[in-house]
């Protein structure tokens, strides 16, 4: 069996995401719920700060496909419970009026 890295897309609540949501950096993460800053993504459950529960993953864009797909791969080996949803499709889901946060950097 040959496990490839294949995107599902899938219908979801927007702010059921965001409540939940991990916004992955090069090394940390941020808390979407309160933006709360440095959470380590390999480890945390829950959020350090709002103790919201991280159920989704996206990563800020990288400058080429190969590095993304890479970085997903190892964080799905750390973190097989976590859902990775598209950085871009959070963005346009909220909708560009409606960005908050991290989303305006
Ligand atoms: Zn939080």
């Amino acid at each position: 069996m040959k496990h490839s890295m294949i995107r599902v897309w899938n219908e979801l609540d927007i702010e059921t995401v965001k409540r939940h949501l991990l916004i992955a950096g090069e090394l940390t993460a941020n808390c979407e719920n309160c933006q709360h800053l440095g959470i380590d993504f390999a480890k945390e459950r829950a959020c350090p700060q709002c103790r919201t529960e991280f159920r989704y993953i996206c990563f800020r864009t990288k400058s080429n496909k190969g590095e993304e797909f890479s970085a997903i791969r190892r964080l799905k080996e750390k973190r097989p419970d976590m859902i990775i949803v598209d950085y871009e499709d959070i963005k346009h889901a909220s909708g560009k009026s409606k960005v908050h946060g991290l989303f305006d950097k």
